[in-house]
């Protein structure tokens, strides 16, 4: 049987800022299936990152409703999105992200050390992510003294090393060239195929192309 992560129905996020009101979303009913690899696609400012956001549990819906892992999460406030996204969520950005006062082994690690996993288990399960994402010999090196591709590999191992129910990404192939955006899509791609369940947001055809399912978002509606 199917097993929900999300399930959406008619979303709609407001921005008020001052006495400029932004409607962002529309309506926005959606479920996602555990395995699912989805693409939220779209022009930029048609409310993807909005949407991926509040999937993710870092901010919170004007209206409508949304169940995370049948959990009802539409009215939680942030200290309750917060524990419920603890070890549940990995997220990658565009920019990476990466702490630039770690290294490249202590940012994978960091997750690890927030769900408090004993110091021989983190030490295990660095080690072997290292070795599958082939960066081993970046262990000792810090965000600045890697490239830009490496940089998003490192990223990627952060968010998977705690093997969460789901993995977010927002436009992680943005700042990256063709050769290493097409090797973080087959990376993420590989993950779904292990059984891992992602959401992608991409304005890039080249990418969507990767995904199994696709949502076409355009001025905060789904196009159907
Ligand atoms: P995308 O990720 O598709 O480029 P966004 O979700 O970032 O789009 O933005 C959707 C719309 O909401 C845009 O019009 C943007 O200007 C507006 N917006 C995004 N974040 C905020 C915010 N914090 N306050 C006010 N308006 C916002
Ligand atoms: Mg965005």
């Amino acid at each position: 049987m199917s097993e929900n992560i999300i399930s959406t129905k008619n979303l709609r996020k407001i921005y008020q800022s001052l006495s400029i009101k932004t409607s962002a979303l529309n309506n926005i009913s959606l479920n996602i299936e555990k395995g699912d690899f989805t693409a939220i696609m779209g022009p930029s400012g048609c409310g993807k990152s909005t949407l991926l956001n509040i999937l993710g549990l870092l901010d919170s819906p004007t209206s409508g409703e949304y169940y995370f892992l049948g959990n009802d999460v539409s009215k939680q406030n942030e200290g309750l999105r917060s524990k419920l996204r603890k070890g549940k969520i990995g997220f990658i950005f565009q920019n990476f992200n990466l702490i630039e006062s770690l290294n490249v082994y202590e940012n994978i690690e960091l997750p690890l050390m927030y769900l408090k996993v004993i110091s021989r288990e983190r030490k295990k399960k660095v080690i072997n992510i290292l070795k599958y994402m082939n960066i081993e010999n970046l262990a000792k090196r810090y965000p600045y003294q890697i490239s830009g591709g490496e940089q998003q590999r490192v990223s990627l191992s952060r968010a998977i090393i705690f093997e969460p129910q789901l993995i977010l990404a927002d436009e992680p192939t943005g700042n990256l060239d063709n050769k290493n955006s097409k090797n973080i899509m087959e990376l993420l791609s590989k993950f779904n195929g292990e059984g891992r369940t992602i959401v992608l947001v991409t304005h890039d055809p080249e990418c969507s192309k990767y995904c199994r399912n696709v949502i076409n978002i355009l001025d905060g509606s789904i196009v159907h």
